[in-house]
């Protein structure tokens, strides 16, 4: 195992890391901002290093400084977390030729995942269902354009073989608008990922956003830990997850989880990832991999019992993965709420100082999150200051668990999207479980003040 790790990530998700590590005996080397100096997780760190200024692009996503914080600290890994370097493959290379391990896949399987394009066309081959579309990037030709769209069948979306975090997607819903929206996609693309490169698929209605988590070992063993559902989206961004997704047949969950796992197997894929699908009419359409730890990752753990964080590490470490698909066993329900420093109506960020932090608890009750009385949320990065997590024997149970979690929370100083938990947690249509990828939009049109 090793002695050392650096965590090459900030907020709740390093305060995460550094707990897991602590558990397993490892030190954790913090790498900070300037405007996380003050940050406790990294006060109360062994080490830490400040790897550059506020700005991310000079400091969490400076790979040389966070190479050499490992070197300095004689860190033996690196956890990249979530966001930042998480899904860059140049990294996860320059980090394993500097003589650290990485945790998480090799940069192979990051560079295939990460286009999405080549993604798709892995997933077909491995057998994983996938949304109906181009078969692989849109040539330039209009004629062509067409006739696959016609193909398809309208609504089509368009999306960038690069893009993340919902952005660099287009719905067209008619022939005439095509070519040029094909257009504006890719002149997008280039600008925002890069890589101009964009893909075809048929634009579902109503689907839900499901998705499956699998651990692999370097030994080609991979197990699935059921599924979340994360449909409750604004702007492709997930407010709320919850495992199980409620109403979803079990026997065609096993199905499908047996077939990332069999992808995973094929790709000879390592350490934590999620095969994200929408769900429709029955139905399992892959739409991208994620090919690190997910910020929802702790609702499996509710239900598993499995530390995806601590598994990862074991796994990057050279160990065998400490249980199989047998040993899996779903317990009861769990939901997240993420919590952001924003104005819950209007979602403009509200970063700024916590003037009081009081966190929720009692049984089921998990808090993720850096965040303490007179805290500084740093106007920096992601809106995203924790999650507050339930877990009960039934949804109903964990619907409850969270209602009274959220009220006992209390977030002084800042603007939080709390209130807006509270209002979903008493929805009728939310309750009766189910709604779709377009629910919490069309809510908040309807809720507008
Ligand atoms: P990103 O990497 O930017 O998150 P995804 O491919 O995961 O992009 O898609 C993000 C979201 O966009 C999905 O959760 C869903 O809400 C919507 N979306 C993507 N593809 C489709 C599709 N074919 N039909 C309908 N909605 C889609």
């Amino acid at each position: 195992m090793f002695k050392k790790i650096l965590i090459a990530n900030r907020g709740e998700i390093a305060l995460r890391i550094q707990r897991a590590c602590r558990e397993l005996g490892i030190k954790a080397v913090m790498v900070y901002s300037e405007a996380d100096r003050e940050a406790k997780y990294v006060k109360l760190a062994e080490e830490a290093v400040c790897i550059g200024p506020a700005a991310s692009s000079l400091s969490y996503l400076n790979m040389p400084a966070i190479i050499s914080a490992a070197e300095v600290t004689d860190a033996e890994a690196i956890h990249p977390g979530y966001g930042f370097l998480s899904e860059n493959a140049d990294f996860a290379e320059r980090v394993e030729k500097s003589g650290f391990q990485f945790i998480g896949p090799t940069p192979e399987s990051i560079r295939i995942m990460g286009d999405k394009v080549s993604a798709k066309q892995a997933m077909i081959r491995a057998g994983v269902p996938c949304v109906p579309g181009s078969e692989g990037e849109l040539p330039d030709d209009a004629v062509q354009i067409r006739r696959i769209a016609k193909t398809v069948g309208y609504p089509v979306i368009i999306k960038a073989a690069g893009g993340g975090g919902g952005r660099g997607m287009r719905v067209v819903h008619t022939e005439a608008a095509l070519v040029n929206a094909v257009q504006m996609t890719k002149a997008e693309a280039g600008a925002a990922f890069g890589n101009p490169a964009v893909y075809m698929e048929k634009f579902l209605q109503n689907p839900r956003h499901v998705e499956i988590q699998i651990i692999a070992d370097k030994f080609k063993n991979a197990v699935y830990l059921g599924e979340r559902d994360c449909s409750m989206q604004r702007r492709h961004q997930k407010v709320l997850e919850e495992s199980p997704a409620p109403g979803i047949n079990r026997k065609l969950i096993e199905r499908i989880g047996e077939r990332c796992v069999a992808a995973c197997k094929k790709i000879g894929y390592r350490g934590a990832g999620t095969f994200e699908f929408l769900y429709e009419n029955g139905e399992f359409y892959f739409i991208e991999m994620n090919t690190r730890v997910q910020v929802e990752h702790p609702v499996t753990e509710m239900v598993t019992g499995i530390d995806i964080v601590k598994t990862q590490i074991m796994v990057a470490a050279g160990e065998k993965l400490p249980f199989t698909q047998r040993d899996i066993v779903m317990r009861g329900h769990a939901i997240e709420c993420r919590v952001n420093a924003e104005d819950p109506y209007k979602f403009t960020p509200s970063p700024g100082r916590v003037t009081m932090w009081h966190a929720p608890g009692g049984p089921g009750v998990r808090v993720d999150s850096h965040v303490y009385t007179n805290y500084f949320v740093p106007p920096n990065y992601d809106s995203m200051v924790g999650k507050i997590i339930v877990h009960g024997d039934t949804r109903e149970q964990a619907m409850a668990r969270m209602r009274t979690a959220l009220a006992e929370t209390v977030v002084e100083g800042i603007s939080t999207n709390i209130a807006l938990h509270r209002e979903l947690l008493v929805d009728a249509k939310f309750m009766a479980g189910g709604t779709n990828i377009h629910y919490l939009e069309h809510w908040l049109e309807q809720h507008k003040r």
